[in-house]
């Protein structure tokens, strides 16, 4: 029977770079996808969805450019569009699985499945089916989309996010079920290709959790751009229309139900943990209800030599998040040493206009038990902001205010996904608003409202009143 040092189940960004990792620490790896490498992330999610913002945001900005005297009727090719976003996604899964040859990882194709403690087998798509013996594995399988009971994406006219984005063209009308960031983002996406989007949402706001200074420039963006919103609404079933069309069947938390007809139906509601094709009782291993494997601040499982990395590991199912417990596993897992630190964890939506935040909100932080000290910086007082004709938004920060160590921050406005690093490195280093506010940032660029929002927060700032 063949073997490795180190098995990897997925390869999506936790699997891969465990396995890269743990082949740059002279490991034998083998990495096994039942799909090829990228993972959701690669190939149906963060970058497919990211091409097709950048697209679709280009044709909004072009019709929006006569305030600068540029009159432009932009012509949109949407079969060329996605062309254009396929090769994106093939030129970065063909660079991972040369990252992986290079680094002598062996990538294999099939489904992976435990049958003892040390060996999987693993079913190829051409039906043979083979052993592999194992010292330490990393399960790295990632998760899936949601699904609404009655909805299934086996009928025509229901998509989930996956389908959605290998769409041919942009469907005339589209009812989506979730306004969380995977339903706001395709939704952005396909209202400014001119589809007429209605979004349906159980909650009474768009992105739940975030909060809602952050939302409310991005539901105006939305609304702006045609999408209609139907807050309080739970989807219940579907019928099909003589014309070809669907219509959408919501229950209101208040009693009133709604029907919305359109030519298709995206289904958006969140996404679980893949785990249950495993054959985890081969390894005595049990996930959560929900599930999800439980992990240690080393990726360990239950079992030691089991680790378990990236969406499947649980909230918060980002791909950086994946990457750094892919890194710790692939240490751990070949006999080094690392450690999780998670306080400093971004997340951001790529809508328009885009949010991010990491660390403590000023609630969390009273939570926590601190006594925040706030700062904020509106984009319509920065220089580069406005000469960027992007002036919705603000940066804020949270520090404690006997330290003055930044503790998290929320920005909603441009380019905030990119913003979000640098306060990222002040929380996760411990940096106090005194080592940004002193740090000198080049001008004009966004980046001077995260200093700006320090001085506020210190009773400093120059182009903004101190609060
Ligand atoms: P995945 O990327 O899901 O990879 C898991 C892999 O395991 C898959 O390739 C699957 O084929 C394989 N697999 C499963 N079971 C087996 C088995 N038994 N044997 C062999 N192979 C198996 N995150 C962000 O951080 N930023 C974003 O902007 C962002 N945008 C997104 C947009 C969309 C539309 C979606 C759907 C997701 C988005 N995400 C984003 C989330 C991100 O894609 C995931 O968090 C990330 O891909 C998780 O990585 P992973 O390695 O845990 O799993």
């Amino acid at each position: 029977m063949a073997m490795t040092d180190v098995l990897v189940i997925g390869g999506g960004p936790g699997g891969y770079s465990a396995a890269i990792r743990a082949a740059q620490r002279d490991c034998d790896v083998t990495l096994v996808d039942r799909d090829g490498v990228g993972g959701t992330c690669l190939n149906h999610g963060c970058i497919p969805s990211k091409a097709l913002l950048t697209a679709s945001n280009l044709v909004t900005e072009l019709e929006s450019a006569s305030r600068m005297g540029i009159y432009a009727e932009p012509f949109v090719d949407v079969g060329e569009m996605i062309d254009w976003k396929d090769d994106v996604v093939d030129r970065l899964t063909g660079g991972v699985e040369k990252l992986c040859e290079a680094n002598g990882v062996t990538v294999r194709e099939g489904t992976a499945r435990f049958t003892d403690d040390h060996t999987v087998e693993i079913a190829a798509t051409d039906g043979t089916i083979d052993e592999l013996e194992f010292e330490t594995a990393v399960i790295a399988t990632g998760s899936h989309p949601m699904s609404v009971p009655g909805f299934s994406v086996n009928d025509d006219p229901i998509l989930n996010s996956r389908q959605a984005l290998a769409l041919e063209g942009a469907p005339r009308s589209l009812a989506v079920v979730g306004a969380g960031y995977i339903g706001m983002e395709l939704s952005t996406v396909f209202a400014k290709l001119g589809t007429d989007v209605t979004v349906v949402e159980m909650e009474d706001d768009v992105l739940p959790g975030y909060e809602s200074d952050l939302t409310r420039p991005v539901k105006k963006r939305a609304e702006s751009v045609g999408v209609d919103f139907q807050f309080g609404q739970v989807a219940v079933e579907w019928s099909r229309e003589g014309d070809g069309t669907v219509t959408l069947h919501t229950e209101g938390t208040d009693g009133t139900d709604h029907e919305t007809t359109a030519e298709r139906i995206l289904v958006a509601i969140g996404r679980e943990p893949v785990s249950d094709t495993l054959g985890l009782e081969a390894i005595g291993l049990e996930p959560t209800d929900a599930g999800f494997f439980e992990t240690d601040d080393r990726t360990r499982t239950a079992r030691d030599h089991v680790f378990a990395v990236g969406d499947v590991a649980g909230e918060p199912m980002l791909a950086h998040k994946a990457v750094a417990e892919g890194l710790v596993a692939a240490e751990v897992a070949s006999g080094g040493d690392a450690a999780l630190h998670d306080a400093a964890i971004p997340t951001a939506v790529f809508v328009d206009p885009e949010i991010a935040t990491v660390g403590l909100t000023e609630a969390d932080a009273r939570d926590a038990g601190h006594s925040p000290v706030v700062g904020e910086f509106p984009f319509n007082a920065s220089g580069r902001a406005l000469t960027l004709a992007e002036t919705e938004g603000f940066v804020r920060v949270v520090a404690g205010e006997d330290t003055g160590r930044l503790l998290g921050a929320q920005i909603v406005g441009p380019e905030a996904s990119e913003l979000i690093g640098e306060l990222g490195v002040a929380v996760e280093t411990g940096l106090t608003l005194e080592d940004v506010a002193g740090t000198v940032h080049m001008h004009p660029t966004l980046s001077e409202a995260v200093m700006e929002a320090c001085e506020n927060a210190l009773g400093q700032a120059i182009h903004t009143l101190n609060r």
